[in-house]
C-alpha cells in the first residue's frame, strides 16, 4: 500500500494551508493532497464576484502558483475523492477503489452546497456558487442569452451573486425565507442597509418567500414557482442557501459529530491522528463563547490549518483566532470581525445614508463584534475592541468623533 507521512483530504483554503503550514514548520516528511476538483488550490471568495464579473481570469485565484506545490514537494492528487477511512489500518479509498496509508489524516473537505428539497431542482440552468465549474457554467448561460435570474437565499453568496448579475446588465429576483436577508450572521441594521441597497440598484429583493418548484420545458429552467402560486419566469436559478459539510467517511469510520465534524481545541477528531479543518469541523469558539459552531470563512480554514500543523509537529497550540470575513457587493466593502450571533444591543457609528457606517455588537455591555461597511479605520481598531471583550461608553462609541483605538 502506498504511505504518505501526512495526508490532506481536501485542496482548497484549508488544505492547501495546512501543506504550506507544515514546510514553513520545517515538516520534512511527504505530503499528498488529494482534492474532487481538478484545479489546483485556488480561492474561492473570487467566485461570487470578480471571477463572477470577469475581472480578474482565473490564473489570478490560485492560492499559490500551481509550480510551487511541485517545489515544496507536496504532491497533489486532483480530480481525486476520498470514498472511505479505515481507522485501524490508517488509510483512505481512493475513488479508484486504491488505497494510501497515513500517518497523520488533515481532513479540509469544506461542504457540498444545499440543493432545494423541490421539484425541477436538478433542471439545466440551476446553479450553485462553489465551484469554478459552478461559475464557468453559470458565464456560459449568460453567453448564451439569459437575462433572468431568481437568487435564492439572501445570504453572503447570494447577495453577491445577485450584485454582480445586476451590474452585468441582467433582470435579477432575489428570494429570502426569512424577513430579512443576513439573519443569520447579522444585525437588522446591517440587513435593512444591503436590502436597501440592493432594491436601489434594481434587485426586485423579496423576503418571507417560499419557492414552491423550480418549472422547466425541455429540461431547462424556465421560472421558479413560489408558495403563493406566482411564477417568476427566468432561464436561471441560484441557489445560495448554504452548506452541508462533506464529511461521509468520517461519519462511516465513526468519527464524533453533530454539526459537522467535531474537533477539540488542536483540530483533533476523535479518530487517532485524524484531523478536520475548515467549513467542515466543528469546535468550541471563545467568541462564541464557547458554542460548538462551524465557520465559514477563509480566516478559519487557515488559522485551523496552522493550528492542525502545530499539532502534527509535536507542538500542539489551540485554536483562538478572532474571526473576521468580508463581503464586496456593488462598491461596497464589508469587513466583520467577532461574531455578532446573540448579541442584546447594537450602536451604530455612522450614517448609512452615507455609505460608510459600523454596527457595533454588544452583549451584556461589552463589544462581541463590528460590522464595518466602507468604514477601513473602525474594522482595524475595532478588532482590540472585540479581543479585550471592551466595554465602552455608549455614547463615545456612537461618536465617529472619537476613534475606536481610544476605546479598546
Ligand atoms: C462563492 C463563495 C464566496 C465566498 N466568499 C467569502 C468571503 O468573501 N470571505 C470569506 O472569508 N469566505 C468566503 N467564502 C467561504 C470560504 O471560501 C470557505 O470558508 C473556505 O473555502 C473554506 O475552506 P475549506 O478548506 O474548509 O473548504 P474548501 O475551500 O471548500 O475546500 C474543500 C475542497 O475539498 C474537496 N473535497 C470535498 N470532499 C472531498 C473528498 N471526499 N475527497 C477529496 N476532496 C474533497 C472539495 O471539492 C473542495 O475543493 C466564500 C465561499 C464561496 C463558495
Amino acid at each position: 500500500m502506498e504511505q504518505a507521512d501526512v495526508v490532506i483530504v481536501g485542496a482548497g483554503h484549508g488544505g492547501a494551508q495546512a501543506a504550506l503550514a507544515l514546510r514553513q514548520q520545517g515538516f520534512e516528511g511527504s505530503i499528498v493532497m488529494i482534492g474532487r476538483e481538478p484545479e489546483p488550490p485556488y480561492e474561492r471568495p473570487p467566485l461570487s464576484k470578480e471571477y463572477l464579473a470577469r475581472e480578474k481570469p482565473f490564473e489570478r485565484l490560485y492560492i499559490r502558483p500551481p509550480q510551487l506545490w511541485a517545489d515544496k514537494q507536496v504532491t497533489l492528487r486532483l480530480a481525486t475523492s476520498v470514498t472511505a477511512i479505515d481507522p485501524a489500518a490508517k488509510a483512505v479509498v481512493l475513488d479508484d477503489g486504491s488505497t494510501l496509508g497515513y500517518g497523520s489524516l488533515i481532513w479540509a473537505t469544506g461542504g457540498d452546497p444545499r440543493r432545494l428539497a423541490c421539484e425541477g431542482a436538478q433542471l439545466i440552468g440551476t446553479h450553485a456558487v462553489r465551484t469554478r465549474a459552478d461559475v464557468d457554467q453559470l458565464i456560459r448561460e449568460i453567453d448564451a442569452g439569459a437575462k433572468r435570474v431568481v437568487v435564492v437565499g439572501g445570504g453572503y453568496i447570494g447577495l453577491e451573486a445577485a450584485a454582480v448579475l445586476t451590474k452585468l446588465g441582467l433582470s435579477v429576483t432575489l428570494l429570502e425565507a426569512l424577513p430579512r436577508v443576513l439573519a443569520r450572521v447579522a444585525g437588522e441594521e446591517l440587513s435593512a442597509f444591503y436590502e436597501a441597497e440592493h432594491r436601489a440598484q434594481g434587485v426586485d429583493l423579496r423576503t418571507e418567500v417560499t419557492v414552491e418548484c423550480i418549472e422547466g420545458a425541455d429540461g431547462k429552467v424556465s421560472g421558479v414557482r413560489l408558495a403563493d402560486g406566482q411564477v417568476l419566469p427566468c432561464e436561471i436559478v441560484i441557489v445560495g442557501i448554504g452548506i452541508v459539510p462533506a464529511i461521509g467517511p468520517l461519519i462511516e469510520a465513526g468519527a464524533a459529530v453533530g454539526n459537522g465534524v467535531d474537533v477539540d481545541e488542536f483540530c483533533r477528531t476523535s479518530l487517532p491522528d485524524v484531523f478536520a479543518i475548515g467549513d467542515c469541523a466543528a469546535h468550541a469558539n471563545g467568541f462564541a463563547e464557547g458554542a460548538v459552531i462551524r465557520l465559514e470563512s477563509v480566516q478559519n480554514a487557515n488559522d485551523m490549518a496552522t493550528t492542525a500543523a502545530r499539532a502534527i509537529m509535536g507542538e500542539p497550540q489551540p485554536y483562538k483566532a478572532t474571526p473576521w470575513f468580508w463581503s464586496n457587493q456593488y462598491d461596497l466593502r464589508l469587513q466583520t470581525v467577532g461574531l455578532s450571533t446573540g448579541h442584546d444591543a447594537t450602536v451604530l457609528r455612522g450614517d448609512p445614508a452615507a455609505r460608510s457606517f459600523a454596527v457595533v455588537y454588544l452583549k451584556g455591555g461589552r463589544v462581541i463584534a463590528l460590522d464595518c461597511v466602507n468604514a477601513v479605520k473602525d474594522y482595524a481598531q475595532g478588532r482590540k475592541l472585540v479581543e479585550n471583550r471592551s466595554a465602552p461608553d455608549v455614547a463615545q462609541l456612537a461618536d465617529t468623533g472619537v476613534a475606536l483605538k481610544e476605546l479598546a
